[in-house]
This record gives C-alpha cells, structure tokens and sequence, in this order.
C-alpha cells in the first residue's frame, strides 16, 4: 500500500518535467532530457530505500519464567511483536504442560501413575513418553547403569528438589538400591506400555525431562514461523537459526568454581547444549559437599568430576548425556563421547582438569584465565 502511495509522484514529476521544458532554450532542454534516466533512477533509489525502511528490522524478543525448577528464558528472532510474543507464548505453555507430565513429586503427573500403577502390570502411557523412556534405556544400556532413571527410590530419599538441610540415612540408602536397576523396566514400544518388574520401583526422569522440554519449546516457536531463537532452561539449551545480522549464538559455559564467570564459550548454530554440574543442588555436610547427580550402584553422589557440557542435535539427548558422562567420569566417560556419532563436549573432573572432545577442540573457546 505505502508502495503505491510513493509510486505516484514519480509519474506526474516526470510528466511536469516534458511540459515545462518546452519554452526553454535548447541545450538546457537537451541536458534536463539527457538528465531524465538518472533523474528517474535517483528517485527509483529513494522510493526503494524508503520502502524497504518502512518494514521493521528483525530484532530479538525475550522473556524469562521460572519453570522445571528453573529460570526459563526464551529469545526469538522476528520482525513483529505480536508474532514473537505468540510463540514466546505457546513455547511457555508447552514447557509448563511437559512438567506437568513428568514431575517426579507432584500428584498426578505420569511418573506418579507409573509407579502407583505399572508395577507387576503393564500399563499404556503416552506414545512422548515412550520415546523419551526408550532414549534414557539405551543410555542406561550404553553406561552400564551409570545413567538409570529407575534411580527413583534414592533421589525421593534426597529430596533435591527442596532447599536441601540434611543427607539421607545410609540405611535408607542402601535399602532402596534393591529398587534400582533399569533391566527391570519393561518398556513395549510396539504397544506404548511399561511395566516395573519389582514392586516399589520408581522412575525419575530430572535428567531428560528439561531437555526434552526444550526441544518442545523450540519446535513450538518454529511451528509460528519463527527462523532463529534459543531457549535456555537453567544450563539445558536449545538455538537455531542466527542472530540478527547472520552471526551465530554465542553460548557461555559457566565455570563449576565461579557460579558468576564463564570458563569458555562455543559459537552454535542448530545446535543443543547441555551442562550438568555438582554446584547447581547440593549440601556441604560436615565439609563434604552433596550433589544431586548419583551413582546409581552406591545410592550417593558421583564423584569424578565437577561439570560436563554435551552438545547433540536434541537437547533431549543431550540432558541425558551430560549425566551420564557426569556418572561414567572422565576416562569412560571421554570415551563415550568421542564413539557417539554427532556428539561433542567437555567434561571437568574433580580435581578440575579439563577434557575436550576431539570436534570441540578448535571451536570451544577457553576464557584467558583457564589458558594458562
Ligand atoms: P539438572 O537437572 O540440574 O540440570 P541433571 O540433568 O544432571 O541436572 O539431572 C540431575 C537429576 O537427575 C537429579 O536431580 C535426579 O533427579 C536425576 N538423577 C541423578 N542421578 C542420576 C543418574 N545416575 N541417572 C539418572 N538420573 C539421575
Ligand atoms: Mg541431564
């Protein structure tokens, strides 16, 4: 519309412009006739520019909530307010939904029915929740038991998702072992049914369920047309497409030391990163620090290491993977890494030595400090 509305006073100039030159000596009638074409194309220019000006430059919207336990921000790249805003919008819903579904202490979520009603029987559960239990089964097969979401029994001793005060009584701890092992979670994909062969298991998916909600989060602000954004929830990170202008994400990694500092930063593009580390839930008892990412074959706190970054194409992988590799430690854990197609990362250990996977080497850029 506004196309037209500058688009018409290009015809009545040009027209003004033969009628006047009529009366007027003939070298400056034939210098104004040989000035027409660049006359018309210096206002062809103007008319362009003024029309490509009028439309909004793309910008990044962005808005945070806290959600999953965590500060949730979500930034989109676009041109309308009203279209980020929208998307921004349902990636929130859709993430609330998801905690809704696999909260491992609130009434009513599928965790909660899985164990009050699949033990001993097999029962029907949503077809997402099969995908995400079958992906944390074959981890658990990859690792050994390092990663095991039949860890339920223990972390309900712990309690992480409170403001912790005290540690579990080694009794409890070692009684609820007997309740973990992944081997006795029948999963049927083929007809969307689990069952927890021993009676009092219980599932925890607080490893997988944040990334997984990211990777919702982003397909719901792909699904408004959106090009380019990144969703973040408290370390499990989600970006695709650039940054307004063509450059990438830049993604901080937070040092395990420093909560305020980073210790590297990784340009990204389509990619998801996830960081696990000791300083996010724990407890120093009696000057011993307790974390909330276990070893599910002693019930306490694994012990190799003090941070790991994963990055996989779905942040739903990725989640799992950084516990895992948390779990397995540096020697197993690097190992992994590098024999998984697609898979990038670093992982820290305990005394805070650093270990990089081979495709992050050159693109993980270590702040100065950590150089030396
Ligand atoms: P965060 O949730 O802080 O990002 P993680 O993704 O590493 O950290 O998940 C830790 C959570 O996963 C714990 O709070 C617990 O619920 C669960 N968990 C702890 N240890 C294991 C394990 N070895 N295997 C599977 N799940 C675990
Ligand atoms: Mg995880």
């Amino acid at each position: 519309m506004q196309k037209g509305r500058f688009c018409q006073p290009q015809n009545t100039l040009s027209k003004e412009n033969f009628r006047h030159t009529h009366n007027l000596p003939v070298f400056i009638r034939n210098l104004l006739m040989s000035q027409i074409p660049v006359l018309l194309l210096g206002i062809f220019c103007l008319l362009t520019s003024s029309c490509k000006g009028s439309r909004p430059e793309p910008k990044i919207y962005q808005r945070t909530q806290f959600l999953l336990g965590t500060l949730v921000e979500i930034k989109v790249v676009s041109n309308d307010p009203a279209e980020a805003d929208r998307a921004i919008g349902n990636a929130f819903s859709r993430i609330r939904q998801i905690e809704d579904l696999m909260s491992a202490r609130r009434p009513g979520t599928w965790i909660e029915r899985i164990s009050r009603e699949a033990a001993g029987r097999p029962l029907v559960i949503p077809q997402e929740m099969v995908k995400i239990i079958g992906l944390c089964q074959k981890y658990s097969r990859l690792t050994d038991g390092a990663f095991d979401i039949s860890i339920g029994a223990i972390t309900r001793l712990w309690q992480f998702d409170r403001p912790m005060e005290t540690i579990p009584d080694a009794r409890a701890v070692e009684d609820a072992l007997r309740l973990v092992d992944f081997n006795k979670i029948r999963l049927d994909s083929q007809n969307g049914t689990i069952e927890l062969v021993l009676m009092g298991m219980s599932l925890d998916l607080g490893a997988a369920a944040k990334g997984y909600a990211v990777d919702e989060a982003v397909e719901e602000i792909k699904g408004e047309g959106i090009k380019a954004g990144l969703v973040n929830a408290g370390g499990d990170l989600k970006s695709f497409g650039r940054k307004p202008g063509g450059e990438s994400w830049n993604i901080g990694i937070q040092d395990p030391d420093h909560s305020e500092r980073i210790i590297g930063s990784i340009r990204l593009d389509d990619i998801a990163l996830v960081t696990s580390g000791d300083y996010e839930r724990y407890i120093i008892h009696e000057g011993i620090k307790y974390h909330h990412i276990l070893d599910p074959k002693t019930g306490w706190p694994a012990r190799g290491c003090k941070s790991v970054s994963a990055a996989c194409a779905e942040a739903l992988e990725a989640d799992i993977l950084s516990t895992a590799l948390f779990v397995l430690g540096p020697e197993k854990g690097m190992a992994l890494l590098e024999d998984l197609p697609g898979a990038e990362g670093m992982i820290i250990d305990a005394s805070g030595k650093m270990f990089i996977s081979s495709g992050w080497k050159g693109a993980l850029r270590l702040e100065e400090r950590r150089m030396k």
